[in-house]
């Protein structure tokens, strides 16, 4: 196995293995300088141990800037998700872990795990602490409350702050319209954008007058898709991204961004809502020619702060109102301090100093 050791981790790296029920998991803890390592556990057939190790050192970072009192871990088993009793497996793997949950390691949802699998694992180790992303009945703050959505609309209005453009009016694309996308429109619409354009898998609905959130949700509701909103022109989904607007937000897939269109973009500031919507290399090109990005770590943090949230057992309103502070002060204080637009490579520097000042402090 190869692996990437160096001055902040992996601190462990388990892998067990249940004979009874074929139970095969590996959790990784990265590090726990700031607190228990968090992260989800995912339930996929092709999962590797380096897989588990590169997600675990993303959620260090993730955690550190999202600045809550968590260090990084992640988790897999490896599992065909339709064909195995995902609640046996779960409650197998709670069982080979026990000894670290939730003291160097609390559990969360992911690929394929839900609050079913994880109100089964809290009951495992018998300990409500143990997981976040419980069903509400047993303490948890579902995703369905949308804290992701209004941490990224949040985290739009400063990135628009910071580039001297106001909110009022601002024009938006949005790619996805699942939990992120839809509350990111509420969200935004409530703080005075105008979303102009908005895909999901059947296409992009574009209208130039925008959309209005309500009729956008009842359209969704009714017909299954956003490209059947009354009077809005139907376009590839591919051609979201190149819309003449002021914020593009990526935040359904993987890699939308490439070098295929980048140089098709014509947006000014780039939220990113879903996870690595482009590399790192295309972020720098954008950087270059001036356009501002949000990294993901620092626009979609609401759901980490929200678990967070969940763990410490805050209301629904409470949760709402830490997310908006934390989310706020981040990206603001990301933003501030990037050199040429270097927005990634600033947050990440303001994550490492913060799990290096908790190690410090530590006398690690
Ligand atoms: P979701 O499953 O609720 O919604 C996904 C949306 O993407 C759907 O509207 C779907 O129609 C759309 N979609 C699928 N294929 C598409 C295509 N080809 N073009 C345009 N749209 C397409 O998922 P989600 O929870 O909203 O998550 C979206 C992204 O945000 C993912 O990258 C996820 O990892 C990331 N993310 C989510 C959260 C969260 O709390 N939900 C937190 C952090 C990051």
């Amino acid at each position: 196995m190869q692996t990437n050791f160096d001055e902040y981790g992996p601190e462990r790296i388990l892998e067990v293995y249940d004979p009874k029920t074929k139970m095969h998991g590996v959790l990784v803890v990265h590090n726990t300088a700031r607190g228990p390592g968090k992260g989800g556990i995912r339930l996929v057939s092709d999962i590797t141990t380096e897989e588990v190790m590169g997600l675990a050192q993303a959620m260090t970072w993730k955690n550190a800037l999202a600045d809550i009192p968590f260090g990084g871990a992640k988790a897999g088993i490896k599992a065909d998700p339709k064909t195995v009793d995902k609640i046996a497996l779960m409650r197998a793997f709670a069982r080979k872990i026990r000894q670290l949950v939730p003291s160097v390691y609390i559990a969360g949802p992911d690929m394929n795990t839900t609050e079913k699998e994880m109100a089964a694992f809290a009951d495992e180790i018998g300990d409500l602490k143990a997981s976040t992303g419980k069903p509400s009945s047993i303490g948890g703050l579902p995703h369905e409350l949308g804290s992701t959505g209004f941490g990224v609309a949040h985290s739009t209005r400063v990135a628009l702050e910071h580039a001297k453009m106001p909110i009022s009016g601002a024009s938006v694309a949005l790619e996805g319209f699942g939990n992120v996308g839809t509350f990111t429109m509420k969200h935004l619409e409530e703080l005075g954008a105008k979303i102009v354009a908005v895909s999901d898998s059947k296409g992009t609905a574009f209208l130039a007058s925008g959309f209005q959130y309500e009729k956008a949700m009842e359209t969704k509701a009714k017909k299954g898709t956003i490209t059947a909103y009354e009077g809005a022109k139907v376009l590839p989904a591919a051609e979201l991204f190149t819309q003449q607007v002021d914020v593009l937000i990526p935040g359904a897939r993987p890699n939308v961004i490439t070098a295929q269109n980048v140089s098709q973009i014509k947006a000014k500031v780039i939220i990113e809502a879903a996870n690595i919507p482009m590399t790192h290399e295309i972020e720098q090109q954008l950087a270059k020619k001036g356009i501002l990005v949000v990294p993901d770590f620092v626009a979609n943090a609401g759901g980490v702060i929200s678990s967070y949230c969940e763990h410490i057992g805050t209301t629904p309103s409470q949760m709402f109102s830490i997310v908006k502070d934390k989310v706020v002060a981040n990206t603001s204080l990301v933003l501030s301090s990037a050199k040429e637009l270097r927005t990634r490579d600033a947050a990440l520097h303001i994550a490492k100093q913060r799990v290096r000042d908790a190690m410090d402090v530590r006398g690690w």
